[in-house]
């Protein structure tokens, strides 16, 4: 179940360089580097034509807008430049630094940025996100946004049993998150598909049985995933929401179908109320 509100989501690139091993695009999507869609300002300067300025634009909510291609080619830049010509809100969900180097854009009302941050620990992160920036430089990005008073949401997701479920390195995480002045979390457990399950126990083969015991005989099937058992799904998150909740934060849980106040305490769960205050 999707609690986000209405938005339209826009992909410069098809593919992602940065290629996370739990990646859920690579269901729909081949595991593959970005590659630029072709005549992409083009069309989608067409698409703004016909556009409701009314819905949020997502940038973007299955490949990363700044994967290393970007740097050649400025696709994303060239949209963002569009979308704030055409006064369209714009959410910027990525894990890189990149971001950065269009704060010229980014630092204009109406735009707010999501970065993804699912451990600060470096060895884990370069395997599970092998060609994403590291933590540390995740961090400095949302530093430097903050700075710029540029609304910063994070997602601390995917949550996967046995890898980056410490419930006290999670409240770390969200208290320095805290103080770096992110806004608003988001967070989520994985969800169990073949082809990011493949690459995950490719990567870690001795938790192979533990996450089938948790996902193929104590899980449960929602629509083409396999969720973890719900008291299992709420003790992982717990931490996280807790110590939001702790600090201030508003926060949100993803497809979880965890809506109380406990796991959700905010107007939107992607943080697109931001862009509205
Ligand atoms: S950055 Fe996002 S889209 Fe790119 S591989 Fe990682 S999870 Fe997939």
């Amino acid at each position: 179940m999707c609690t986000c509100p209405q938005k339209y989501s826009l992909h410069p690139y098809t593919g992602c360089s940065h290629k996370c091993l739990y990646c859920y695009a690579t269901y729909y999507v081949r595991y593959t580097d970005s590659k630029p869609k072709r005549d992409f300002l083009g069309r989608l300067k067409r698409d703004l034509n016909k556009a409701d300025r009314r819905i949020p634009i997502v940038l973007s909510s299955s490949s990363d807008p700044y994967p290393p291609e970007e740097k050649e080619y400025k696709l994303t830049r060239g949209a963002l430049r569009l979308l704030q010509r055409y006064g369209f809100k714009v959410l910027i969900m990525t894990k890189s630094d990149m971001v950065l180097r269009d704060m010229d854009i980014v630092k204009k009302d109406g735009i707010c940025v999501s970065i993804t941050i699912t451990t600060l620990d470096r060895k884990l992160s370069k395997i599970i996100e092998p060609n994403a920036p590291s933590p540390d430089k995740r961090l400095s990005t949302l530093k430097e946004l903050t700075k710029m008073n540029v609304r910063t949401i994070v997602r601390v997701d995917p949550i996967i049993p046995l890898l980056n479920d410490d419930p006290i390195e999670l409240r770390e995480l969200v208290a320095v998150l805290a103080e770096y002045g992110v806004r608003h979390i988001v967070t989520s457990t994985y969800k169990f598909r073949l082809d990011s399950y493949k690459r995950l126990i490719e990567a870690f083969p001795e938790y192979s049985n533990t996450w089938k015991l948790l996902y193929v005989n104590r899980g449960v099937k929602v629509g083409s995933y396999r969720y973890l058992a719900r008291s299992l799904r709420e003790k992982l998150l717990r931490p996280i929401v807790h110590e939001a909740s702790r600090l201030g934060l508003t926060y949100a849980t993803c497809r979880e179908r965890l809506i109380t106040k406990e796991f959700f305490n905010s107007p939107t769960c992607d943080g697109t109320h931001l862009l509205r205050v």
